[in-house]
């Protein structure tokens, strides 16, 4: 029976739960066997009770849960050789020569340098007396699929992450409750968003919200001109009898000499216009709460093709990570993916930020 391992990694996002259980489920229905990985790269590292068989009453009700249940870590460890070593024996003594990785770019990348790595792993792993040839043996190559938890919405090509949706309809929802204080008393609000190097959740805020300005990384407004364009606009809305005023701020969000543009910053050139302002910062809540229906939707065909993607590899084809490309799931190179997606920050740091745009997809650019 092929054995196969499943995590969540990195930064935690709703549908999360419901990727786990897509692949548990699928894996069971496909003769698989399963098994959790907790606490991320540390599961593999440490093993024992964080590296255990699931069955499928295991997963029952995680469809709509937020967060992960199965946790995620930063590990360290796992970025090292030495922690890598202890992983792939951990997972041959269980026989598992598959993992499927929900997270994000870090995590992806960890990933695909264990598989390159593996068998080289193995030989130290031989050499060392950590493990027998014939233990080995059988567990020649690795295989991994990765599929894309974030809230940011932040990987290159696919449409989607899993998470992003429901944390905009929580921005949104906050938004929506700021807004009726804020016209009640004609106030202006900031609001600071998650995305360090992406705007999808602003962006798509700024259009889901009516919000009068938003600022994003990838498309920074002038140093020395900001401040003005922020006022011309604002007040020409008031005057058009708006009787509150909502910006949007990605938490990356800067000016084009790469200057951080901040939310007490916006603040101090709206009071500038006479506007009673108020900065929210709307932090972890965008992480929290349940998965909206797309995400669990994602999730749950995201996990059943990475489990197709697992039972078809061959020690030949690159690592797949699932994605959705006009709402088709789809195999992407996971190496293709994650490069694309750091040539953006690469962009940026260039001041290409025309370059930083294109490489955004359709939707964000529309
Ligand atoms: P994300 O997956 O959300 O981008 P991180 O970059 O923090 O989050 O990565 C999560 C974990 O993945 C790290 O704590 C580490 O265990 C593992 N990881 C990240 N990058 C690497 C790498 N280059 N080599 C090995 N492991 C890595």
């Amino acid at each position: 029976k092929k054995r196969l391992a499943v995590m969540t990694s990195g930064g935690d996002s709703p549908g999360m739960c419901a990727a786990v259980r897509a692949v548990v489920r699928a894996g069971l229905f496909f003769d698989c066997e399963v098994f959790g990985c907790y606490e991320g790269y540390s599961g593999l590292v440490q093993g024992g009770d964080l590296l255990k068989p699931m069955a499928w009453e295991d997963v029952r009700g995680w469809l709509s849960l937020g967060g992960t249940l199965i946790g995620t870590a930063r590990c360290l460890e796992f970025k090292e050789r030495a922690g890598r070593l202890l992983a792939a024996r951990n997972m041959i003594l269980r026989g598992i020569d598959a993992l499927i990785v929900c997270g994000g770019d870090g995590s992806l990348t960890g990933a695909d340098l264990f598989r390159a790595e593996w068998p080289s792993l193995l030989e130290e792993l031989i050499k060392t007396g950590k493990l027998t040839e014939e233990q080995a043996n059988p567990y020649k190559t690795l295989t991994i699929v990765g599929m894309v938890g974030s809230i940011d919405n932040d990987m290159a090509m696919t449409d989607n992450t899993i998470g992003a949706y429901s944390s905009l309809e929580r921005i949104c929802e906050m938004v929506d409750y700021i807004d009726t204080t804020a016209a009640s008393h004609s106030r202006a609000f900031v609001v600071e968003v998650m995305g360090r190097h992406c705007g999808w959740l602003a962006i798509m805020a700024g259009v889901c919200c009516g919000a009068d300005y938003v600022f994003v990384p990838e498309q920074p407004p002038s140093a020395s001109g900001w401040k003005d364009e922020l006022k011309k606009v604002c007040l020409r809305h008031r005057k058009r009898g708006r009787r509150k005023t909502t910006v949007i701020v990605a938490e990356g969000a800067i000016d084009d000499s790469l200057q951080p543009i901040t939310s007490e910053q916006v603040k101090d050139t709206l009071v500038e216009l006479g506007l009673d302002t108020r900065v929210t910062t709307l932090g972890h809540v965008q992480r929290g709460g349940s998965a909206v229906a797309f995400d669990r939707l994602l999730a749950t065909m995201q996990g059943v093709e990475a489990v197709k993607a697992v039972l078809e590899s061959t020690p030949n084809t690159p690592s797949p990570m699932i994605g959705i490309q006009e709402n088709q799931i789809v195999r992407i190179p996971l190496v293709e993916a994650v490069s694309q997606t750091k040539a953006v920050a690469k962009c940026i740091e260039k001041k290409d930020f025309a370059g930083a745009f294109n490489l955004r997809d359709a939707a964000f650019q529309e």
